[in-house]
């Protein structure tokens, strides 16, 4: 049965509109995609908007003052998110990261996580409900979003010096408010915190052991520091590969400092390569998507602000699950469509820009980061 594509009002991203199988397909929680992978972890991008304009995400000259973002009737409701989280959690969905953009850029989140909170697994587990964020609001909301059920964050900071931070960040803003969100965060008890850093060779690359010293000196060693390489995501950040710095130099780099053993994962599917300091002072971890792809246990779906379904980063092409979230269809029905989907799902791009099979000439639009979340 071929899928019938209807280009959605906005022209952004190509939306296939859901089949809903005759056949019922059960949310057993053992929900598995061609290549054998479950449906373990949610991305929910909250707003397309962001305070930041990072060159490998969101470039100034791209996303400047006539960008037209999506418009608030077009974004999901907090009810029609919560719906869709409770549909894919019966499914087997254990985990909920809200991104964005910056996710705390949306109005009244905390009422959204506040009603994800109440979720649960098809077993009574509460959902592990994180959040991404740039950290620029977080000292201010810190408090309010552990209040309202958030368990953990994610912050993203690309150096500790502030003129690099602030020219990578294209908005002028300083480290030191990004510092005291962390701490705020680690004071309100949103732990254990990982900061997350893009490394670009000859950008910010420099600043790989200041950050190491940094957060091996600062709260405890709590914080868990991640080293991201720099990745061909979207259309936009004009990305090359002589820009990627391996995540085996990077681990060189700061073994040569301050010497680190490898940890095993804590879950299948867990996208950080995890290493402990040899002195005990904390944990830091790799995110390799350009030189040791990680797609063969990729449990990951993205959902667009607007309410598109994404089975992978790169994808160029989405499902349209806002279109029967606003019609009469069942939640029975919605889960068969979903269910569908996820086994109909074979992506794995990393893996074959690895092996230069990956599709980039058919003219198709990665759909970009700020879009889906990363
Ligand atoms: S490239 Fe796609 S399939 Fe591979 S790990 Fe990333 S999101 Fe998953």
């Amino acid at each position: 049965m071929t899928e019938r594509v209807i280009p959605i009002a906005d022209q952004r991203y190509a939306a296939a509109l859901p089949h809903i199988p005759t056949l019922p397909i059960a949310s057993t929680g053992l929900l598995a995609d061609t290549l054998g992978r479950p449906l373990r972890d949610l991305r929910i991008s909250v707003t397309d908007r962001c305070n930041f304009r990072c060159g490998y995400c969101m470039p100034k000259e791209v996303f400047d003052k006539n960008y037209q973002f999506l418009p608030q009737g077009s974004l999901l409701s907090f009810e029609e998110i919560t719906r869709t989280a409770r549909l894919f959690a019966a499914h087997g969905v254990q985990k909920i990261r809200l991104t964005g953009g910056e996710p705390l850029l949306r109005k009244n989140i905390e009422v959204l996580i506040a009603m994800l909170s109440e979720l649960a697994t098809p077993d009574g587990e509460p959902l592990d409900l994180t959040l991404t964020t740039n950290g620029s609001l977080l000292a201010k909301k810190a408090q309010a979003l552990k209040d309202a059920g958030l368990q953990r964050v994610t912050v993203s900071l690309d150096a500790l010096d502030d003129g690099i931070f602030r020219r990578m960040n294209d908005a002028d803003f300083p480290v030191a408010d990004v510092l005291a969100g962390i701490e705020a965060a680690e004071r309100v008890g949103l732990g254990p915190i990982k900061v997350n850093m893009v490394v670009q060779r000859g950008t910010n690359d420099h600043q790989i052991v200041p950050m190491a010293q940094h957060f091996r000196e600062h709260l405890g060693g709590k914080i868990i520091l991640r080293f991201i390489e720099y990745m061909d995501v979207g259309e936009t950040n004009g990305w090359r590969m002589d820009q990627v710095l391996p995540s085996a130099q990077v681990i060189a780099r700061i073994h040569d400092a301050f010497p680190v053993r490898a940890i095993d994962a804590n879950y299948t599917g867990e996208t950080a390569e995890r290493w402990r300091y040899a002195d005990g002072r904390g944990e830091l971890g790799v995110i390799s998507s350009v030189t040791q792809a990680f797609c063969h246990d990729c449990n990951r779906a993205r959902l667009s602000t607007e309410g598109k379904l994404f089975l992978c980063l790169f994808a160029t092409q989405g499902h349209d699950l806002r279109s029967l979230l606003r019609s009469d269809y069942s939640d029975e029905q919605i889960a068969s469509a979903i269910g569908l989907i996820w086994q109909g799902r074979g992506d794995r791009y990393s893996e074959l820009r690895a092996s230069q099979q990956a599709d980039t000439g058919s003219g198709a639009k990665r759909v970009e980061m700020h879009y889906i979340g990363g």
